[in-house]
C-alpha cells in the first residue's frame, strides 16, 4: 500500500471504531520547540540521563541537583504553544471522532489546544504538592522558592518537602494511569502519535486496544501489530487523515 492511501486506511478506521483513544508521546510536541528523550541530534538523551535527572532517588536524595537540571527542563515547558497536531485533535474530540487522548507529555498542550478529556499518566507541570500534608500548590511557587535559595522547597502550611506533580523515574504511577488503562482496555482503536514506546508500564497500553495506528517518525516496538503505520510528521500526517474524514462527512 502507497504511504498516499494509508491516510484514508486510517480515516476508515476511525469512522468504524465505537471508540477511538489517542496515546501521545514527546514527539507530538517538539513542533512546538519541545525536545523529546530520544529523537536523533535533538533528543534531551544526547546531553544529559533523563532517567537520572527526573529520577526520585536524585530529587530526594540530592535536591540541589534535580532543581539545578531536572527542574529547568520541567520549567522549560512553560511558555510553549500548541502546535497544528495539538489542534487537530482537540477538533477531533469535538467532533466525535475520538473519545479521550492519553498522554505522555507534562506540557499541558493538549488541555491549552482544547482538548477536555486528557488522562496525563506521567503527571503534569502545573502544579507541585506537598510530599507531607499534600497541600497543592501552583508550581510558580516552587520556582519562586528555588530561585530564593530553598532547596528543597518547604510547605507553608506544614514545613515539609515540596515537589513537582511530575512523575519521576521511581514513582508510582497515579490514579490517570488506571483511568486509562480502562479507556484503552475498552477502545476499538488506539492511535499513538509521537512515542518510541519504549516507556514502561505506558507501553503496554497500545496491546490492550482491538485496533492500532501508530504515527511516529522513527520504528517503535509495537510497529508488528499496527493496522497501520505512518513515519511522518504528527501535524502533517494528522492533517491527511482529517482531509479524509471530513470528505467522507460531506460525501
Ligand atoms: P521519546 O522521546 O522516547 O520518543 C519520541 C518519538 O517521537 C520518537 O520515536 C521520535 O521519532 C518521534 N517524533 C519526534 N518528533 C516527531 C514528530 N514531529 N512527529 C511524529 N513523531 C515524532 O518520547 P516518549 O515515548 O514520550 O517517552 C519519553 C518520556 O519523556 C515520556 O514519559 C514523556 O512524557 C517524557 N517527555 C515529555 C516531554 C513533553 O512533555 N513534551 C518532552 C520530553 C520527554
Amino acid at each position: 500500500m502507497g504511504q498516499e492511501d494509508v491516510y484514508e486506511k486510517v480515516a476508515r478506521l476511525i469512522e468504524n471504531s465505537k471508540k477511538t483513544v489517542v496515546l501521545t508521546g514527546a514527539g507530538i510536541s517538539t513542533e512546538s520547540g519541545i525536545p523529546d528523550f530520544r529523537s536523533p541530534g535533538t533528543g534531551l538523551w544526547e546531553k544529559m540521563d533523563p532517567m537520572e535527572a527526573l529520577s526520585t532517588r536524585v530529587l530526594y536524595n540530592d535536591p540541589k541537583k534535580f532543581y539545578d537540571n531536572g527542574f529547568k527542563i520541567l520549567l522549560s515547558m512553560k511558555d510553549a504553544k500548541p502546535n497544528k497536531a495539538h489542534y487537530i485533535l482537540a477538533q477531533l474530540e469535538k467532533d466525535g471522532f475520538i473519545s479521550s487522548v492519553i498522554t505522555q507529555n507534562i506540557d499541558n498542550l493538549h488541555q491549552k489546544a482544547g482538548s477536555k478529556k486528557v488522562y496525563e499518566v506521567h503527571g503534569q507541570t502545573r502544579t507541585g504538592s506537598c510530599t507531607n500534608c499534600g497541600t497543592v500548590v501552583p508550581i510558580d511557587l516552587l520556582e519562586v522558592k528555588v530561585s530564593n535559595g530553598e532547596i528543597p522547597p518547604k510547605c507553608d502550611k506544614c514545613n515539609g518537602i515540596l515537589r513537582p506533580d511530575v512523575v519521576m523515574f521511581g514513582d508510582q504511577m497515579p490514579e490517570d494511569f488506571e483511568k486509562a488503562w480502562h479507556e484503552a482496555e475498552n477502545s476499538d482503536l488506539m492511535i499513538v502519535i509521537g512515542s518510541s514506546l519504549t516507556v514502561s508500564p505506558v507501553n503496554f497500553l497500545p496491546g490492550l486496544s482491538k485496533h492500532l495506528v501508530i504515527i511516529n517518525k522513527s520504528e517503535t516496538p509495537e510497529d508488528r501489530r499496527a493496522d497501520a503505520i505512518i513515519r511522518e510528521s504528527a501535524g502533517e500526517a494528522l492533517s491527511k487523515i482529517v482531509r479524509y474524514l471530513k470528505a467522507a462527512q460531506q460525501g
